[in-house]
């Protein structure tokens, strides 16, 4: 398996997508959000999606280029609609415009109909606490995408749904950035791709019982993958419904099993201006302090320290920005397809 320097994997990435009309700006957004992802440790939202991308363009399902129009708008909130643009352009603009408006008025509410896949919640939360917010995010699957089953049920209904919420310190961000699913759909994909089974209690085949078979969950027919939370899943699926609520009902995004066809994002994302509650670097210091405090506790057995919540990933980036991102060969494979149809020179490790 290859190992790239993440600004090579960015490039190449950028370079595709503008080859297939992006302009260059949306294509460097497309690829940062998705190299950031790698980055990060996330493997599963990274440039395993590029392929992704290039047959959704190639389909009609993603339209590069199109303007992000509002929908509706009060002082305080903005429906946005993306109009079926990459969803890390959409996201990255509505991010924009709602910190924006959350430095003007204290906080700001956003959502975004018509809008694709926006891939790993957390690089937005994070841009938005190190500027200064404290950013809450809930993201549903539009028309097609029931992926999940509900507590108690055999087949999906619901999408992997994720949530996340990240707070500003004086160092990197607290962040939580996780599905209501026990594992997000991309993992099982990262696992089929390298040909491994999947551990117990992830997912049910067709006929909804227990399978450790990526293939069971693919089909077709699909399976669908649990929610999380084991033996107390009903806490994960309780997630599942207010994301799918806020992301999906209240945005007017639309929700799961709604539409045939076209899969998307619905995306609801609060932004609270943390100088509106209290003097900003007063928040910072007490939230590190807070973080602190947790982390100096004595480490369960098979545990070399406590991690808070984002840290797995700041720490990802940091050696994962010196030593190279590992691509998998089919990922790889893809690339390097996708740079031969665009008319590109062929990547290089
Ligand atoms: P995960 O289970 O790896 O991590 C969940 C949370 O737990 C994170 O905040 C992480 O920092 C924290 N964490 C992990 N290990 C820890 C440890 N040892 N100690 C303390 N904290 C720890 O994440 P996930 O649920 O598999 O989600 C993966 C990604 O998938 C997320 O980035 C999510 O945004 C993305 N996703 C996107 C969509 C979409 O439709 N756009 C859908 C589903 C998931």
């Amino acid at each position: 398996m290859p190992t790239v320097p993440a600004e090579s994997l960015r490039s190449i990435a950028r370079d595709i997508f503008e080859a297939l009309g992006a302009p260059s700006e949306d294509a460097e957004a497309v690829a940062d959000v998705l190299v950031e992802a790698n980055l990060a440790g996330h493997d599963s939202h990274g440039v395993i999606r590029v392929t992704q991308h290039c047959a959704s363009v190639r389909a009609g399902d993603t339209v590069p280029g199109a303007t992000t129009t509002t929908v509706r708008e009060t002082a305080t909130t903005t429906i946005h609609d993306a109009q079926w643009n990459f969803g890390a352009v959409a996201m990255s603009r509505a991010l924009a415009d709602g910190m924006d408006k959350a430095r003007d008025l204290g906080m700001h509410a956003f959502g975004i109909h018509n809008c694709n896949h926006i891939g790993r919640l957390g690089h937005y939360s994070d841009l938005a606490a190190r500027a200064g917010f404290v950013p809450m995010i809930a993201v549903n699957s539009t028309g097609a995408g029931a992926s999940v089953a509900p507590y108690g049920g055999r087949h999906g209904k619901l999408g992997t749904n994720p949530f996340c919420v990240a707070f500003p310190t004086t160092d990197d961000p607290v962040l939580m950035d996780m599905t209501s699913s026990i594992v997000a759909e991309g993992k099982i994909r990262v696992r089929r791709n390298s040909g491994e089974s999947l551990p117990e209690g992830w997912i049910l085949d067709r006929h909804g019982d227990p399978s450790t078979d990526p293939e069971d969950f693919y089909g077709p027919p699909r399976g669908a993958i649990l929610p999380f939370g084991g033996p107390v899943a009903h806490k994960g699926f309780a997630l599942s419904m207010m994301a799918e609520l806020l992301a999906g009902s209240l945005t007017g995004a639309g929700n799961v099993g709604e539409r045939d066809g076209h899969i998307g994002n619905g995306v609801f994302c609060l932004l609270m201006d943390v100088g509106a509650f209290r003097a900003e670097a007063d928040f910072r210091s007490t939230a590190s302090r807070v973080g602190a405090y947790v982390k100096d506790c004595e480490p369960a057995d098979g545990t070399d320290e406590v991690l808070l919540p984002g840290e797995p990933e700041h720490r990802a980036r940091h050696s994962r920005s010196a030593s190279g991102i590992v691509v998998d060969d089919t990922t790889w494979r893809g690339l390097c397809e996708e740079a031969a149809k665009a008319g590109l020179a062929a990547p290089q490790t």
